[in-house]
């Protein structure tokens, strides 16, 4: 069964992938809607107890077969994933543009990013690091080797419906362990036309079966709470808001299972009073408005030194003004809409209650009208502290801008935040600079740069933001146990 989806009709599946194979669900289905048009996309099989029940009784048969496959094959299968996602990056762009809303030339981005990881992980594979040495009693060598942790449960969000998952399945898979994918409810088109192109990978290489697992359902609460309660199950890796994460998290305890959690942020975004005005506007747009802001790293606090303030706010609302709302598939479009009706009425609120007590919006600011969930580039100055919106994750296209009179102010209120995922710092000084790097409180600080993610850096946050890496060389050490051997 196959959906057309997108201007071109790109068939996507919308069984689940049980291993290569496609099922359908005793579930039934659910709609998947596209957020500029309010229209049904497709409807996708929605999973029970029995499906993942089954995924992981396949991934658990599949873990010792998996593992002993050679690093170099393993590299040769996580390549050919990663060309044919290339080969087919068009299609998935299209996909990702219907069922979560980004401009085209955005999907187009995400493909080759979320890609990316398939080629970093490959060439992973075939370097997992061990050690040798000698005791230092003298009496003995201590070996340490790697072992895959075992078969993996990934969660993801919907605001980047490949990387998000890539970034899990490509290390796991380099590691050595199979891994059942559950994405968001809302973009579950994209994992199955990613399971399509795995599925064929697959199949040219003879993988044994069940290896990966795509499982879409509504019920993600039953799915993780039955997997989770399973102790063949060894890791659960999760990317979406803190309060699940936490649950997660406690879930974990009972079979201790290893964890990753790359959770909200609240990413500060600091200009100091030498920096380039410039460099800071582009990549203030950058930080902002990828993904209309729907980010886990996205600038949600601007604070500004007061002597630029004023032309900063200038130059900040003249371009944001600019971004023309509309429909991803139409070309001028520069900022598409926010995921739901509910996303769309949180962010609403966080402006209002801003503006109610005393804020000035310089753009945006309203919700326009329908079809579609929609909110404009928004710029918001005058804040007072009491905004909601300054200690909320805005996950939408919302500028907030506040002033500070000296750096370490404006360092101290950067970090003030339970949260501590990316943070951004701007000056041409280069000891303001190193000031900056070393003393934004997060995860990730992106010195003089707007865009951060990269597959061969490691991902992750600190705080409220979760722990645990993605990406870099440090993300297959998620996937792995030491093991110590005593050796004579
Ligand atoms: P969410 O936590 O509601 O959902 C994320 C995923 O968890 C979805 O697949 C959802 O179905 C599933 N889920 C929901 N409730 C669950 C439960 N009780 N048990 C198991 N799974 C459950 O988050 P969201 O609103 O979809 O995504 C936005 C959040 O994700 C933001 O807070 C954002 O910062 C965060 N995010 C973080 C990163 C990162 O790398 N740190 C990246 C992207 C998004």
């Amino acid at each position: 069964m196959s959906a057309n989806i997108g201007p071109r009709g790109v068939a996507v599946p919308t069984q689940l992938w049980l291993g290569t194979r496609q099922a359908s669900s005793n579930g039934g289905t659910f709609p998947v809607i596209n957020p500029a048009t309010e229209q049904m996309l497709a409807e996708v099989a929605d999973a029970t107890s029995a499906d993942w029940q089954h995924a992981l009784d396949l991934a658990d048969a599949a873990q010792t077969e998996w593992a002993s496959v050679p690093p170099r094959r393993k590299q040769e299968i996580l390549y050919e994933v990663f060309t044919q996602v290339t080969e087919r990056a068009q299609d998935f762009a299209d996909v990702m543009t219907a069922e979560m809303g980004k401009p085209v030339a955005e999907a187009l981005g995400e493909v080759a990013y979320g890609a990316e990881y398939f080629r970093w992980f490959a060439e992973e594979a075939v370097r997992i690091p061990g050690r040798m040495a000698a005791a230092p009693a003298g009496n003995g060598t201590i070996l340490v080797t790697r072992d895959p942790v075992g078969p993996v449960l990934a969660i993801t969000p919907w605001n980047f419906p490949l990387a998000m998952a890539t970034r899990k399945i490509a290390p796991a898979l380099a590691a050595g362990c199979p891994i059942i994918v559950k994405p968001a409810a809302e973009t579950p088109l994209t994992m199955l036309l990613l399971g399509e192109v795995i599925a064929n990978a697959f199949r040219k290489f003879g993988v044994p079966e069940g290896v990966v697992s795509i499982v879409t359902t509504t019920d993600a609460a039953g799915l993780s709470s039955e997997l989770m309660s399973d102790p063949r199950l060894r890791k659960i890796t999760f990317t979406g808001s803190t309060p699940v994460g936490r649950l997660l998290v406690k879930q974990s305890a009972e079979h201790l299972q290893r964890a990753s959690m790359e959770l909200g942020g609240n990413a500060p975004f600091v200009v100091a009073a030498d920096a380039d005005l410039d460099l800071v506007l582009g990549c203030a747009l950058q930080a902002k408005l990828r993904n209309g802001g729907q980010a886990c790293i996205a600038a949600n606090r601007f604070l500004v030194d007061e002597s630029i303030a004023e032309a900063f706010v200038e130059r900040l609302t003249e371009h944001m003004s600019g971004f023309t709302l509309g429909d991803g598939f139409d070309e001028g479009t520069k900022l598409g809409p926010v995921i739901t009706a509910t996303q769309r009425d949180r962010i609403a609120t966080l402006v209002e209650d801003a503006l109610a007590k005393g804020a000035t919006a310089t753009t945006g600011g309203s919700v326009p009208e329908g079809p579609g969930y929609f909110y404009p580039a928004t710029v918001l100055v005058n804040l007072p502290e009491n905004s909601a919106i300054l200690s909320e994750e805005i996950f939408g296209p919302v500028a907030t801008v506040t002033t500070f009179k000296t750096l370490e102010e404006g360092v101290e209120r950067a970090n003030a935040t339970p949260f501590g995922l990316a943070a951004y710092g701007f000056s041409e000084n280069v000891h303001t600079a190193q000031y900056l790097a070393q003393h934004l409180k997060a995860g990730m600080v992106g010195i003089n740069r707007g865009a951060i993610s990269d597959p061969a850096a490691p991902f992750g946050g600190i705080k409220a933001s979760g722990y645990g890496r993605e990406g870099g060389t440090e993300g297959i050490e998620e996937y792995l146990s030491p093991r110590y051997i005593a050796w004579t």
